[in-house]
């Protein structure tokens, strides 16, 4: 794919999931891939996936909501790859659910923190190396949980809509510099987070996806195409979006 081939992408959360996809498909595509995570075995189980598919990755410990963590991880980056071109920012928890009033603040800060912290501190980090390198490209894992409102898991819903409004306004600042910022807002999509809400019940599963018009969970490879699609020439005139990816979930 255009603009992907040979150019050093990063991704966080890539141990698993969504972002274990994602650096899949960056590979797949030519690219470098930063496999950055808290979990360095999960992070490693993708290097390895990478590899024996031909691909080039290398493993990269970091928490994102520390900020010394993110910087610490972003220079080791740049000292084995020589600068970054693209991040895909997708770390993410879900936190504990409940009512407002049985929310506990501890929660709400760790929720905040991955979610929503550590998507600032990594732009914070990443648009200074992105720029060195004369522009490039940021997705950031937002949701349909930052777009549309649910009962309890409030400290997930307000991360996410945090992470739409700092896309918006990193888009509007990065663009002289040539770095578009995008968000890709995952509906239901199976992937680990999910079997944890669900723990592989059917009828469950069933619920889950029911708010989906295609009424299935979503594959991660899914979501993978369309961050690979938003780092890419064919999307050069896009940015500050918040790509909904969700089986028709917000389009009711
Ligand atoms: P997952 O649990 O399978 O993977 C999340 C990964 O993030 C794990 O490898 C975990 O180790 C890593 N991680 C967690 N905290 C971290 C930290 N502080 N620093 C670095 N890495 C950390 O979950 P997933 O479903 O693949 O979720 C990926 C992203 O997609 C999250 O931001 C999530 O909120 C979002 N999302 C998921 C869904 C879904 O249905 N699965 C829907 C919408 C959005």
């Amino acid at each position: 794919m255009d603009g992907i081939t040979d150019k050093v992408a990063l991704v966080t959360g890539a141990g698993s999931g969504i972002g274990r996809a994602t650096a899949e498909r960056f590979a797949e595509h030519g690219a470098t891939v930063a496999v950055a995570d808290a979990d360095e075995a999960a992070g490693s189980e993708t290097v390895a996936s990478i590899r024996e598919a031909g691909g080039e990755a290398s493993s990269f410990a970091v928490d994102v909501s520390d900020e010394a963590s993110v910087r610490e991880a972003i220079a080791a980056v740049t000292r084995e790859f020589g600068g970054i071109d693209i991040a895909h920012n997708n770390a993410g928890i879900e936190g504990e659910g409940g009512p407002i009033d049985e929310q506990s603040t501890e929660n709400w800060e760790r929720v905040i923190g991955v979610n929503l912290t550590g998507v600032f501190l990594a732009m914070k980090h990443e648009v200074p190396a992105l720029r060195e390198r004369g522009g490039g490209a940021i997705v950031n894992t937002a949701s349909v949980a930052g777009l549309v409102g649910a009962a309890d898991l409030t400290p997930y819903y307000a991360a996410k809509h945090g992470v739409v409004g700092l896309t918006r306004s990193v888009a509007v600042e990065g663009a002289a510099d040539g770095i578009r910022v995008n968000a890709v807002c995952p509906g239901v999509i199976d992937t680990p987070m999910i079997d944890r809400f669900t723990g592989g019940d059917d009828d469950a599963v069933e619920g889950i996806v029911a708010p989906q018009a295609m009424k299935r969970l979503g594959d991660p490879r899914e979501v993978a195409d369309a961050v690979v699609w938003l780092c890419s020439d064919g999307a050069s005139f896009v940015t500050g979006t918040a790509l909904p990816v969700d089986g028709g979930y917000t389009a009711q």
